[in-house]
């Protein structure tokens, strides 16, 4: 069986252990299988991506040894595909127009308090068609209910997990795609979200297994919906554990985790990280 992976970072940042773990994880996996590996950018938040981190993440793993097929795809170049997608859903009725910030969904909730996933609808169209006139911003919302719908339920998905979710959920997986509630598709901001665009070029570059941190194992549950709602293939999931440092804490953007081009001026031997990482 044709085996392709790939390593899909957004360029939001530079890479660290974590990365490199996880690029390492699907490279390792190609190579075993006799099979492809692809490195995606996902590009497509230009609030957050910059070019100089796309170069970086490009250095970092030639430094780790990996090799990659060309062209690397670039999302943020092909968004009228991403768009193009959408506006089937639109036709067949399963998105909606959503016009509610995040402060007014969030209304009455405490900081402490984890956010409800949003359950909504269309708005009446003489309402709608105001709005839109107004120049009002909003995003494209799939609706579960019209989902639901469409599939006659969500039973039939499942996806099967190789690795382990964050709870050890293995084997066959009984998708639940409406944890989430309605999820964004086409951000106010940026015209495409996340959930989109992965499952698009999942299926048109023909991935065949996702490796990727245990981190994004909630994500399959609504991919998998918009695979079923697309028409496209389902890849099987390898979701990994995620690294931790010595602190116990796992390695995040966010924390300043040491990056990997930190590692590299310092000097440090792409050989020995591979070892510390658990690969040859
Ligand atoms: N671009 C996503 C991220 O950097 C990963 C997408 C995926 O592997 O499905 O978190």
């Amino acid at each position: 069986m044709a085996f392709v992976t790939r390593f899909a970072p957004s360029p939001t940042g530079y890479l660290h252990r974590g990365h490199a773990y996880s690029a390492l994880a699907a490279y390792t996996a190609a190579r075993e299988a006799g099979g492809r590996f692809l490195l995606r950018i996902e590009d497509i938040d230009i609030t957050r991506s910059r070019p100089e981190y796309e170069a970086a993440i490009l250095e970092d793993l030639s430094w780790l040894g990996l090799s990659w097929e060309s062209p690397v795809r670039r999302q943020s170049e092909h968004l009228a595909d991403y768009h193009a997608a959408i506006e089937t859903l639109r036709e067949r009725g399963l998105v909606y127009r959503c016009f509610k910030t995040r402060k007014e969904i969030d209304i009455g909730r405490a900081p402490h308090e984890p956010a409800v996933p949003y359950v909504g609808g269309p708005l009446p169209a003489d309402e709608e068609a105001e709005r839109l006139a107004r120049g009002e911003a909003f995003a494209w919302r799939l609706s579960l209910a019209a989902a639901r719908e469409t599939l006659g339920g969500f039973e039939t998905l499942t996806f099967i997990e190789e690795g382990a979710g964050p709870g050890g959920e293995t084997g066959l997986i009984q998708a639940r795609p409406e944890t989430a509630g309605d999820i964004v598709l086409a951000r106010k901001d940026v015209g495409v979200a996340y959930h989109l665009a992965v499952v698009h070029d999942d299926a048109l570059q023909g991935v065949t297994h996702v490796v990727r941190g245990a981190d994004l194992f909630e994500a399959a549950h609504i991919q998998r919906l918009l695979q079923a709602l697309l028409g496209l293939p389902t890849p099987v999931y390898r979701h990994h554990g995620l690294l931790v440092g010595p602190d116990g804490k796992r390695y995040a953007k966010r924390d300043k985790a040491q990056t990997l081009q930190e590692l590299r001026t310092a000097g440090a031997l792409p050989g020995t990280l591979r070892k510390e990482l658990g690969f040859a």
